[in-house]
């Protein structure tokens, strides 16, 4: 595989910007070896600066969930440009995209548009704070809610001692305000709650793990979280901002049933565009600025172009049978990559929830946050160059969860899972 052009330009960016790039993850630090620089998108596919193509399983980290510049959010995104591009007024996409969305999702009764899911998410907490008039909020182990100083935190030597910040430049003042949880532990989240109940303004969750591998909620998890965050006075926070629209329609409140105060999203209502949200409650969206007191503003939130972009992608996924279809495809991959991994002798198993999944190194089925950590990463590490060699793209960590589009089709599955059974012989 010719790999000229994208070293050149990662020379190249090394020299102008931290790591070479624009968000850690890209720089394949964990995997090793250097990124391709991607020149263009079509479908399940990626070609690269060299002219390689991979079938793409990261979608542009989850936005792109109908696959590659999909010819309807392209003519949407194209026609609403030639309008101009940003006014800093109110306009109509934007009330079109809170009528979907609150639509979409019922537990949204407002929203407020916002630029990225790290600003739905900080956003929220100040909401949540805000409402109750309590400082602390509570996280999980192995949830990222984008970088926002409140969430840079990992936990004390106890859930109860105080957080500890995991960047330099959070305060520590900041981060003894985080509380940290085992996702998937009901005991603790219990004990927690008894402990100090009465000070938490919000516990935050993504209700499917997606940045520790794909980790779904153990059977009732979700609904225990609810119970004592209703119990205690504090506000449930579901951070959709992956499993929103994708692993179903409704985002895992609807699959799992459950009921959220407040939500977020980015990713898929972007359409590809940066865009993020949060919503929830009308008395508790209406505490937001201009019609209540909590600060929460954007130069750019709502932008006419992301949101076409957004809506026409939202507009795609309702079409009936989308997200069976779409889970049906993520079960064909996953079932084919574990068969492959059994005719090599490789201990290896899967996670999927509609249209993410887990690829795990261990030969025991993974939901916790210890056991996603236990796994073997250096022979995911192996597995996916040398899924990359074979054309195919993997999300370049052992702890970030893979993403099916509309667009993958039985060829595209077919030959990722022939190249798995080379690349499991391999390492
Ligand atoms: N929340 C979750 C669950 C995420 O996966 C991410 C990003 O991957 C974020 C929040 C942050 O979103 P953004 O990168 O758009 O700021």
């Amino acid at each position: 595989m010719k790999t000229d052009r994208s070293h050149d330009l990662f020379t190249r960016a090394q020299s102008l910007m931290p790591g070479g790039v624009n968000s850690p993850v890209r720089a394949f630090k964990s995997v090793g070896g250097e990124p391709f620089f991607v020149q263009r998108a079509e479908g399940p596919y990626l070609f690269d600066a060299d002219g390689n193509r991979y079938i793409d399983y990261v979608g542009s980290w989850g936005p792109m969930i109908v696959g590659h510049n999909h010819p309807k959010v392209l003519e949407a995104v194209i026609e609403t440009a030639r309008n101009g591009l940003s006014f800093g007024t109110p306009n109509p996409l934007e009330v079109t995209m809170a009528e979907t969305i609150t639509r979409l999702i019922p537990s949204c009764e407002m929203v407020r548009m916002v630029n990225s899911g790290t600003e739905a998410t900080l956003s929220a907490i100040r909401l949540a704070r805000g409402t109750t008039g309590r400082s602390r909020i509570v996280k999980f182990e192995g949830c990222y809610h984008g970088h926002g100083d409140s969430f840079l935190v990992k936990a004390g030597s106890g859930a109860l001692t105080f957080g500890v910040p995991t960047s330099p430049g959070v305060p520590k003042a900041l981060a003894d305000l985080t509380l940290t949880l085992p996702y998937n532990d009901f005991d603790a989240a219990t004990q927690l709650f008894d402990e100090c109940g009465g000070d938490i303004a919000c516990l935050i969750v993504e209700p499917v793990v997606g940045n520790a591998n794909c980790l779904p909620p153990r059977e009732g998890y979700l609904q225990h979280l609810r119970a004592l965050c209703t119990k205690h006075g504090a506000l449930l926070i579901f951070d959709e901002v992956m499993t929103g629209f994708r692993v179903a329609l409704g985002g895992a409140q609807a699959r799992y049933g459950v009921t959220p105060d407040l939500s977020t999203f980015g990713k898929v209502i972007g359409g590809g565009m940066p865009v993020g949200a949060y919503g929830g409650r009308r008395e508790l969206m209406q505490q937001v600025a201009p019609s209540g007191p909590i600060y929460q503003a954007g130069t750019l939130s709502g932008n006419p172009v992301a949101m076409a972009a957004g809506l026409a992608m939202l507009e795609l996924i309702q079409a009936p049978g989308f997200h069976d279809a779409l889970e049906a495809k993520t079960n064909a991959l996953c079932d084919g990559l574990e068969a492959a991994a059994r005719e090599a002798g490789v201990a290896f198993t899967t996670q999927r929830v509609g249209g993410m999944f887990g690829l795990f190194f261990s030969a025991e089925k993974v939901d916790t946050y210890a056991q996603a950590m236990a796994c073997d990463s250096a022979a995911f590490n192996h597995f996916f160059h040398a899924m990359l060699e074979r054309g195919v793209y993997l999300a370049p960590s052992a702890f970030e969860a893979g993403f099916m589009s509309g667009a993958h089709d039985d060829a595209a599955i077919a030959a990722t899972i022939e190249a798995a059974r080379a690349a499991f012989r391999a390492i």
